[in-house]
């Protein structure tokens, strides 16, 4: 056949970072802190919630619900987000359920982007939103954050990482369809402040752009930080689609539980695309986070609450790896939330051997050069830029803490025997 066998809308979306590196850590890893999933349980009253769900004597569980999210799911979603956005919500046209949050994110940009439409997309970025613009025949925009060191060789953090308000505005015009806002972000962990999103809020509402606001780590904050939806600022509720994950939430990232919260001006579409090509997910997983939602419905803000137990056990897991490293002299940057952490490699420039026949970023041959030698794995940052300016963030990789104590204590063990090979050569 003289004809290209695949679509035109695949060009130049074939390498997909995950790929690579998982098949890399399942190979050489002693210790996974990679992709971004938890290596402890989920918790029991989810788990207890399936075997209930699947033993109990609603045979009907195990066929096909309603398309657009089983009702129970739906309904406990609906109330769970009217007290979060202070608002009524109607939960078949105001929720959707799907296949992850990916799947939301995929809905999103088929039911809202078109050929020649322009999508900003800030900088570093979950991976896949560049491929889903582009599959869409939309045109990504980037803008970075700029990292800002602060000047009393504190360590930095997420929040020191920030986009330049003129940058930002110089990127809206009348091709301009939509932002995509990630927040708290995967990968660096900044927490978008009220400052900062109401910036947005405020360009969105000037030139009429929608707003795909990714919240998947919406409970893993720290610090005392406050995660705020920008779809509950002045304008925005009509023009932005929340994106969550149960995977995230409930520590279940295999269960592939996902939803889109927004307006039904714009869920209505999203739910044909999804009537399209999913229909729905799987019932009895529904059924399941449902309950999970009930729990915590019930228990909201009270000490037991899994959402308030979760993010305390991850902050000091975060602080159990920022120690490790920076005890290595591989400076984190301490997040204000999600459950990555990004570190400086800049100063293990001569471990790692130079390839000068290879174009391959130094973030990516040191991450390779990690796993094999040390056993460690990560993910290089410079994977979550465009190709226009991934060169400009090479010195930096992430790491997930997502893991069980004996887990950051064997990648700890690791790190302290680096060390003294560093000082004693
Ligand atoms: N958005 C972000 C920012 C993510 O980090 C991830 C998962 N890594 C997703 C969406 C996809 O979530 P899910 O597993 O629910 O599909």
């Amino acid at each position: 056949m003289s004809r290209p066998l695949q679509a035109r809308r695949l060009e130049g979306i074939d390498k997909n970072i995950w790929v690579e590196f998982v098949k890399l850590a399942a190979t050489y890893s002693k210790v996974n802190l990679g992709q971004g999933f938890p290596d402890f349980p989920a918790p029991d009253f989810l788990t207890e919630a399936l075997t209930r769900a699947l033993g109990g004597g609603n045979h009907m569980l195990h066929q096909y619900t309603r398309a657009f999210g089983h009702p129970a799911l739906v309904k406990v979603l609906a109330q769970f987000f009217e007290k979060l956005l202070g608002r009524d919500l109607d939960p078949m046209t105001n929720v959707m359920v799907t296949v992850g949050a990916y799947q939301a994110l995929f809905c999103c940009f088929q039911a809202l982007v078109d050929e020649g439409d322009e999508v900003i997309i800030i900088e570093p970025f979950f991976d896949c939103y560049e491929p889903m613009v582009k599959m869409a025949g939309g045109t990504p925009v980037f803008v970075p954050l700029r990292p800002n060191p602060p000047k009393d060789g504190k360590l930095m953090s997420s929040a020191d990482w920030q986009l330049d308000p003129a940058e930002l505005a110089s990127k809206f015009n009348e091709r301009t369809k939509a932002i995509v806002l990630n927040s708290p972000n995967n990968p660096l962990g900044k927490v978008f402040s009220r400052e900062e999103l109401g910036l947005i809020a405020e360009l969105c509402v000037k030139h009429d752009v929608l707003c795909i606001s990714d919240e998947v780590y919406e409970w893993l904050v720290y610090d005392g930080k406050q995660h705020i939806r920008i779809a509950s600022l002045q304008g925005m509720w009509d023009r932005t689609v929340i994106v969550g994950s149960a995977g995230k939430t409930f520590s279940a990232t295999g269960w592939k539980v996902g939803w889109v919260v927004g307006p039904d001006r714009l869920l209505q579409h999203l739910r044909t695309v999804h009537q399209n090509s999913v229909y729905h997910c799987a019932t009895i997983a529904q059924e399941a986070v449902a309950q999970g939602f009930q729990r915590e419905l019930t228990l909201y803000g009270k000490p037991e609450s899994y959402f308030v137990q979760l993010p305390k056990e991850l902050q000091q897991k975060r602080d159990w790896l920022v120690q490790s490293l920076d005890d290595l002299g591989m400076k984190p940057i301490i997040p204000e939330g999600t459950y990555f952490l990004v570190a400086d490699i800049s100063p293990f420039k001569s471990d790692v051997p130079d390839a000068p026949d290879s174009d391959e970023p130094y973030d990516y041959r040191f991450t390779k050069w990690m796993v094999k030698n040390k056993g460690l794995a990560a993910i290089p940052l410079s994977a979550f830029y465009s190709e226009a300016h991934k060169n400009n963030y090479t010195n930096f990789i992430r790491f997930c803490f997502a893991k069980e104590e004996a887990t950051l204590k064997a990648a700890n063990d690791i790190l302290q025997k680096w060390k003294q090979e560093k000082t004693s050569s």
